[in-house]
């Protein structure tokens, strides 16, 4: 998961195999079927993850909108603006990302939302699918805020 050292940026996807929710991310190696809860609310958990494991210090976060040159929104203008933590859904909801992106590009990305940055102590507890595989989930602590997410 180097990915998750340099920038903070994950994008995960849903699909369905055998009626069964599917999530593939970006930072992961392999795909993983949703259990115990529906799809989105997933997602939601996985991404509150890998932003919990990041610890990237906020001097080195930049507009991760930006450097996939603004592919999440139409319009392009400069970057300005204090960088947030943005979920974007997309997609129709198949395709949701958490990034960090300036004030000016999270103003044009469509279906953006503004997250609270995770607890000090937040803690990542890995749970391993029955198979003992992959890991299957990232469930982050506490509940209320990845919730918020
Ligand atoms: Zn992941
Ligand atoms: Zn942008
Ligand atoms: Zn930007």
């Amino acid at each position: 998961m180097s990915m998750a050292l340099s920038a903070r940026a994950w994008t995960v996807t849903i699909s369905s195999s055998a009626g069964r929710p599917v999530l593939t991310c970006s930072a992961c190696p392999q795909s993983f079927v949703a259990v115990g809860a529906d799809g989105v609310v997933q997602v939601r958990r996985h991404l509150a993850g890998h932003l919990v494991e990041s610890r990237l210090p906020a001097y080195l976060r930049t507009c991760q909108c930006r450097e996939k040159a603004c592919v999440w929104h139409g319009r392009q203008g400069p970057c300005s603006g204090p960088l947030r933590l943005l979920l974007i859904r997309a997609d129709r909801g198949l395709t949701w990302h958490l990034a960090d992106a300036c004030a000016a590009c999270a103003a044009a990305i469509p279906c953006a939302a503004t997250v609270p940055e995770p607890p000090q102590d937040a803690a990542v507890r890995h749970v391993r699918a029955p198979s003992g595989e992959a890991v299957a989930d990232l469930t982050c602590e506490p509940v209320e805020w990845v919730e918020a997410l």
